[in-house]
């Protein structure tokens, strides 16, 4: 059904200006229409009415890189080995997790992934999925739970040659699968775990889809320690010369470990960053830094939760030190996402995809001041509603779409049944 936003407030994402407006907004066309106080009325009857006085009315977000695989990891009893350092953390913890996903558990944690990215506002998530037991048809079940809650998606498969030839090329075949029918990118793990076998066929299959890869870079220096003593080349200079770099759609991901020479290549190349920050404190791997990597850089969550306006908050406070953000790149970097999404045509982040916000503010707020109340104001808790490609999915906090407790309900016994397998793993 059609929806008609009455007497909102809007706030234009590009020019951030503000203005009174009743706004119409359809499921099968993506820009919106403004329409004045006095045709409100002659819109047709078969139409929902939101009252929006006294709120604000913007573009919704979009999750630049996100695992919704470590959904269920929430709470899990620490390793029984202590990790000492980066690569230990993703052997003991992330790499003994997904080892024991199975379909069931991938479903809960695409469902509940897809509900908490719509709680705090994002209607399109960029994925990076692994289940190196579970590889085939696993995109499939994500797709199909991040529609049924109403989120957008770009997938992709972790392809990795670190659980043998096998599992890569299984990685390889979903992958292949997948992009037949659906929009989505050919994920790589990282440099240290690929070949130089799967990563040209990885960029073959980008090539023959036209998209392009979605790749950890230089997370941690270990990457580059692995790069240069089994192939001689810095992680860059390997992805480059494997073709990695040519595509709009490529997506680079964290980029913290890099020489000035790399920053260079990712600098003149059409290539895309994406910047983690809690995850990289979390994981003690060092500090982003903006600085010479160009302008194509967007954030994202690293599966660490599906926060945004949270993610942006804390890449502006942690680059006060070690980055050259300012207010407005820290909010050009969180609006980004929109920019690599409609460059290369990906499909559902259109127009017509719209937050709410009950944001009481105690001070003025206008265009003027707009970035000071988005950095130290405004938080998810102030969004009442959200609109999906032209469909409210989240009505006065409440999911629309699916039973919110069922799927809770459901995600923990999952979670449950994940943990105890991860113990027998162990
Ligand atoms: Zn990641």
């Amino acid at each position: 059904m059609d929806l008609l936003l009455k007497n909102a407030t809007y706030i234009d994402w590009k020019t951030l200006e503000f203005s009174s407006r009743n706004i119409l907004v359809r499921e099968k066309v993506s820009s919106l229409q403004f329409i004045s106080d006095s045709d409100t009325g002659a819109v047709d009857r078969d139409i929902e009415i939101i009252d929006c006085s006294g709120r604000l009315v913007t573009k919704s977000f979009a999750v630049g890189h996100h695992h919704a695989y470590s959904a269920l990891s929430r709470g899990m009893s620490a390793p029984k080995e202590s990790p000492q350092n980066f690569h230990e953390i993703l052997k003991y913890v992330w790499w003994t997790l997904d080892k024991c996903l199975d379909p069931a558990m991938i479903e809960s944690s695409a469902l509940v992934t897809a509900m908490a990215c719509l709680k705090a506002g994002s209607t399109f998530v960029i994925d990076h999925h692994a289940s190196p037991f579970a590889v085939k048809g696993s995109l499939e079940i994500i797709a199909k739970a991040f529609e049924k809650v109403g989120v957008s998606h770009l997938l992709c498969y972790e392809i990795s040659d670190r659980d043998g030839v096998h599992v890569a090329r299984e990685g390889l075949s979903e992958t292949d699968r997948f992009l037949r029918d659906h929009q989505g990118l050919v994920g790589l793990h990282a440099s240290f775990t690929v070949s130089d076998r799967t990563m040209v066929k990885a960029v073959d299959l980008m090539k023959r889809y036209n998209t392009g890869i979605h790749i950890h870079v230089a997370e941690d220096a270990y990457d580059q320690g692995q790069s240069l003593n089994k192939h001689g080349r810095r992680v860059i200079q390997r992805l480059e010369k494997a073709g990695v770099l040519s595509s709009p759609k490529t997506l680079l991901v964290h980029c913290l470990h890099l020489d000035e020479n790399e920053k260079e290549f990712i600098r003149n190349s059409p290539a895309w960053v994406v910047q983690n920050c809690e995850s990289n404190l979390n994981n003690n791997v060092g500090y982003f830094n903006g600085a010479g990597l160009g302008e194509n850089i967007m954030l994202g969550t690293d599966g660490m939760h599906s926060d945004m306006l949270r993610s942006a908050r804390a890449a502006f406070f942690t680059g006060q030190r070690y980055d050259n953000i300012t207010y407005e790149s820290a909010y050009r970097r969180f609006r980004n996402v929109h920019r690599y999404l409609s460059e290369n045509s990906f499909e559902g982040d259109g127009d017509n995809n719209l937050v709410i916000l009950d944001y009481d503010s105690p001070t003025p707020f206008s265009h003027e001041n707009f970035f000071g109340h988005f950095l130290f104001g405004i938080t998810s808790n102030h969004i009442t509603d959200v609109i999906s490609n032209g469909k409210l999915v989240m009505n006065n906090r409440k999911i629309m779409t699916v039973d919110e407790n069922e799927i809770l309900g459901e995600s923990r016994e999952q979670a449950e049944r994940l943990w105890s397998k991860m113990q027998q793993d162990s």
